[in-house]
Order: structure tokens, then sequence, then C-alpha cells
């Protein structure tokens, strides 16, 4: 497991602090999570923000979203997502960036502190606040290759751990992946979905379905 030094503890908390505060000014990302069915209470509570002003080393990132990843020691990692309307494919260029040289972390590990009995594994940062926004604990990691032997650990005080894969072929390995490290159930996704579309179209009591 990596160990951050106190000097990058600090510049990732001033990144998520000043992403989160470009974002207060910056409607078309505002409108993005909003229509994620992220909404502004919802971005503060996961530190979201936007890259208006990038810190020295970030530059790269502007105009993405930041994703910090918010540990009870503080930021430890960050996550960069592109919030242009197109198919980021076509254009050859990352939909996701991660931060150059840090470590992979699992996401939203504040929701392992939450007293339940279960608790879920998504596909992505969106899909993970998906589930913590429908009142279901969620960690998360970007796909299956992100996945840490060590990570199982955080999960064995539970008594069900659920695995939400997208509704898609990557999304069907990423469950059976986790089944075998970490005992999982895969949850069975409605083809083409993930959990945000869910929320989205369902709200939280569809998600919560999903585990019925
Ligand atoms: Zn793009």
């Amino acid at each position: 497991m990596q160990t951050l030094s106190a000097e990058q503890r600090r510049f990732f908390e001033q990144a998520a602090t000043t992403y989160q505060s470009d974002l207060a000014a910056d409607t078309g990302g505002q409108a993005y999570l909003t229509g994620r069915g992220i909404d502004p209470q919802a971005a503060a509570t996961f530190r979201l923000g936007v890259v208006r002003r990038p810190l020295t080393g970030h530059e790269q990132y502007t105009g993405r979203l930041a994703i910090p990843y918010v540990t009870p020691a503080g930021v430890v990692n960050l996550r960069f997502r592109c919030l242009a309307a197109h198919d980021c494919a076509v254009l050859n260029h990352p939909k996701y960036l991660s931060t150059e040289g840090a470590g992979t972390n699992l996401f939203n590990v504040l929701d392992l502190k939450r007293d339940s009995p279960f608790i879920c594994v998504a596909e992505g940062e969106i899909n993970t606040i998906s589930l913590s926004l429908a009142g279901l604990p969620a960690v998360g990691v970007p796909g299956v290759d992100a996945w840490q032997k060590h990570f199982s650990r955080c999960l064995e005080d539970f008594e069900v751990i659920y695995a939400f894969g997208d509704g898609d072929k990557a999304g069907g390995k990423f469950s059976s992946f986790l089944a075998r490290e970490t005992r999982a159930r895969p949850i069975r996704m409605p083809n083409g979905k993930d959990c945000n579309d869910i929320l989205r179209d369902g709200g939280a009591a569809a998600l919560r379905g999903l585990i019925q």
C-alpha cells in the first residue's frame, strides 16, 4: 500500500478545495452533475469539482470534472473525467484520466464506516456515488484492472458484498471477478444500464430494488 508524504496530502487537499470552488462558478459542470442526478448538496458531500484554475502539474486536466478520493485521513488521490458532450473515443482521448504518478485507491472508503451489514462495490466513481446517494453504502474502482489484492481486506467485516458491474460484457466480467476475489454476490443489471442510469430513470428505490 502506498503512503503519501505530508506534502502530497496537502497538494491533493488544496487541489480538491480549489476545484470544488471552481465548480461553484461553473454552470456547465453543475449542469452535467444535475443531469446525472447529483445535486449541488450531493456534489459537495463528495467534494466534486471542475478544473478551471489547475494547480501546477494539473494543466492537462483543465475543464475536467475532478473526483477526489476522500478518506478519514484526507484526500489521497484525484481522477478527472471529460465533461464535453462528445464521444471521447472518437476524439481519441481518454474519458477518465488518473493523477500521473499516483497509485490506485479504493473510492469512497468513508462508506466503509457506515452502519450496514452489507457493502456494494461499483464499477466507476459516478456509479459508486449513485449507490451511496440511494442509501446503499458503496466503494468503487475504475475497473477490474484497478483492483488491488488488499482491497478485499477492507470488505471482510461485511456480511454481504454486492458487485455492481455495468449491464454489459465488461460489467459482467467485473462482477464475476469480484465474486472470486471477495465472495461478492453479482447483481444482475438491466442490459446496457449502469447504476447511474438506474438512479436517473427510477430513483433510489429502483437501485435498492436490485438487491431485494
Ligand atoms: Zn472527451
